[in-house]
C-alpha cells in the first residue's frame, strides 16, 4: 500500500487547476470536489498495491468516463464504449485517476507542439511555481509526445501517469522533465484500449518521480492479457523468468558488465551529456561495476529505419477515421453537405488532422506504394532485423523471442553484457522561443533526438530513462538505461545503482 498521506494527496489535488493553468497539461480532468471525496473516504486499512495514489493517463489511452481525443481534433467527441485493459488495473488495485493529459496529435512529435489544445510546458524550469504569471524566459519544452504526463508528475499533481512510447515519448518528456520514464520490453503490458500509432512499436509506460512508485505500478500492469494479440503469453514470461534466473546477482558488481557504445556518443550530443556519460561510467566503474566497450554500428540506420515503419503502420492504422465510422465529420461540423463520398473523406480528415499527421500519411502511402514497398518498407525492416541481432550479440542474457541461431555473432562485443548506459537526448530540453526559432530554419532539427532513444523502440528492448544530478547542476541530464528484451525487472533493479 502507497504512505499516501491523506494531506498529500488533498495538497496535490488541489493545485491542478493552477497547474493546468501555466502549463497546459491536460485535455480534461475529473471534478476536484469527486477526487477529494474518493481521498477523504479512504478505508485506512486498505492493503490495494496502489491504493489512494494518483494517477494521469495520456489521452491516447481509453478511459470510459471521458473524451479519448488523441490530442486531435478529429477525436475531440470521441468516447470510448471501454477503459484500457491498463486503466482497469489501475482502479482495480486502488489508484485514483484524476485526468487525461495532453499529447503531440496520436503520439507523433517530441516536443508536444502538434497538440490541438496547444503547447504543453515544462514545470521544471518554473523557477515561481506558485505565481500566476510565467515569464516567455522561463517556459521550456517538455518533450514528447507524452509532454502532458511528464508535465504531471513534475508539476506534482500526481504520483505517476500513464504514457505510451514508440519511439521515445515517454524516456525523452521525463528526461525533460527531470522524473523518471520506463518503457516496458514490446508486449510486456496490454494495449487493449490503446490507440494505435505503429503497433508494432508501441508500449504502455510509465512516469513518476521516483523508481519505488515505478515498479509498483509496473507490477500492476506485467500481466498477461488476452484482449491484445501483440501481449507475450505466460509461456514467454516463463522462459524469460528461467533465462534471467541464470543470470548472476546484480548485487555482485565484478561480474556485471555495463556496455557503453560510442555509436550511441556520435550523433551531436553536447560537452555537458557527454561529460555526464563520462561520470556516470566512472562511478560505476569505481563501485567495481566493468565498463565494456560495445559495437552497435547499425545504430547510423535506426532513425530512417523507425519512421519508414512507423510512418507506414501510422498511415494503416489512421485509416478508420473516415468520419462515418470515428470521430470529426465535415458535414456533422455542417461544412460540407457533399453526396461525393471521396471530397467528403478528404475534406473530413483533412479538416480533423493536424499538418504533421498529415504529413506522416503522405510519406507512410509512399513508401507503402507498390513502387516504394519493396526499396523502402522491406528495407526498413531489414535494418531492423540486423539492429536487434546486433544487440542480442552484445547481451549476456538470450533474446527469448528468437532460437540460438540468429542471436547475432559476438563480433560486437566478445566480452557480453549486462545493461547498456546511452544518453536520452543531445541535450537538455531547449527552450520554448528556441524551438520555434530552431524548426523555422531547421524543421529536420525536431527529429535529431529520436536518435538516442529509438533503437531500444525497434528492438522491443526494455529502457528506463533516469534524472541524473552531477555536483553542481541544477537541472538533471537523462540517462538511458538498457537491458536485453524481457529483462524489465532488473532494468528496474539496477536503475537504483546507477541513481
Ligand atoms: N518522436 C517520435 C515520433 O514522432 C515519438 C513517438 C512516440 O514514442 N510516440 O514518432
Amino acid at each position: 500500500m502507497l504512505k499516501n498521506s491523506v494531506d498529500s494527496s488533498l495538497v496535490k489535488i488541489g493545485r491542478i487547476h493552477h497547474a493546468h493553468k501555466k502549463y497546459n497539461i491536460f485535455t480534461s480532468t475529473r471534478p476536484i470536489n469527486k477526487l477529494k471525496q474518493q481521498i477523504l473516504s479512504l478505508n485506512k486499512d486498505e492493503s490495494k498495491l496502489l491504493s489512494g495514489s494518483l494517477c494521469s493517463i495520456k489521452d491516447n489511452i481509453a478511459t470510459k468516463q471521458e473524451y479519448t481525443t488523441c490530442s486531435s481534433s478529429s477525436l475531440r467527441d470521441y468516447k470510448s464504449p471501454f477503459s484500457a485493459t491498463v486503466v482497469d488495473l489501475l482502479e482495480k488495485h486502488g489508484s485514483i485517476v484524476i485526468g487525461k493529459t495532453n499529447l503531440d496529435e496520436f503520439g507523433m512529435g517530441a516536443n508536444n507542439s502538434y497538440s490541438h489544445i496547444g503547447q504543453t510546458l515544462n514545470p521544471m524550469y518554473d523557477d515561481n511555481k506558485d505565481s500566476e504569471t510565467f515569464l516567455d524566459a522561463d517556459k521550456y519544452v517538455p518533450g514528447g509526445s507524452s509532454g502532458g504526463s511528464a508535465a504531471a508528475v513534475s508539476a506534482g499533481v500526481c504520483d505517476f501517469a500513464l504514457g505510451t512510447d514508440t519511439g521515445g515519448s515517454v524516456r525523452l518528456p521525463a528526461a525533460y522533465c527531470g522524473v523518471h520514464g520506463f518503457k516496458p520490453s514490446y508486449g510486456r503490458i496490454s494495449r487493449w484500449g490503446v490507440v494505435a500509432y505503429a503497433q508494432s512499436l508501441d508500449t504502455v509506460g510509465i512516469l513518476g518521480s521516483n523508481l519505488e512508485i515505478i515498479k509498483s505500478v509496473y507490477n500492476v500492469l506485467n500481466q498477461y492479457d488476452t484482449k491484445d494479440p501483440t501481449c507475450i503469453d505466460n509461456q514467454v514470461r516463463s522462459r524469460i523468468t528461467a533465462l534471467t534466473e541464470k543470470l548472476t546477482s546484480i548485487d555482485d558488481a565484478k561480474k556485471i558488465n555495463i556496455g557503453i557504445s560510442t555509436d550511441y556518443l556520435a550523433k551531436g550530443v553536447t560537452p555537458d551529456t557527454l561529460a555526464t556519460i563520462e561520470l556516470l561510467a566512472s562511478k560505476l566503474f569505481g563501485s567495481g561495476y566493468n565498463i565494456v566497450p560495445v559495437k552497435l554500428p547499425s545504430l547510423s540506420n535506426a532513425v530512417p529505419a523507425y519512421f519508414t515503419i512507423a510512418y507506414s503502420e501510422a498511415t494503416s492504422n489512421l485509416s478508420r477515421y473516415d468520419g462515418v465510422r470515428y470521430g470529426y465529420s465535415t458535414i456533422e461540423a455542417g461544412k460540407e453537405t457533399t453526396e461525393d463520398y471521396k471530397s467528403f473523406i478528404s475534406k473530413t480528415r483533412s479538416e480533423g488532422f493536424g499538418a504533421e499527421v498529415q504529413k506522416r500519411i503522405l510519406i507512410g502511402n509512399y513508401n507503402l506504394s507498390s513502387e516504394k514497398f519493396q526499396n523502402n518498407y522491406l528495407k526498413a525492416g531489414a535494418v531492423r532485423k540486423k539492429l536487434t541481432a546486433e544487440f542480442n550479440s552484445i547481451f549476456k542474457l538470450p533474446n527469448a523471442l528468437y532460437t540460438l541461431d540468429v542471436q547475432g555473432s559476438d563480433v560486437h562485443s566478445p566480452t557480453k553484457v549486462d545493461f547498456i548506459i546511452a544518453p536520452i537526448s543531445a541535450s537538455r530540453a531547449p527552450k520554448l522561443s528556441d524551438l520555434v526559432e530552431k524548426e523555422k530554419s531547421d524543421p529536420i532539427s525536431t527529429y535529431v533526438n529520436d536518435a538516442f532513444v529509438i533503437p531500444s523502440s525497434l528492438a522491443g528492448l526494455p529502457s528506463i530513462s533516469l534524472p541524473w544530478y552531477s555536483n553542481s547542476e541544477k537541472y538533471p541530464v537523462g540517462i538511458q538505461l538498457i537491458g536485453q528484451y524481457g529483462d524489465d525487472q532488473r532494468v528496474l533493479e539496477f536503475a537504483k545503482r546507477v541513481e
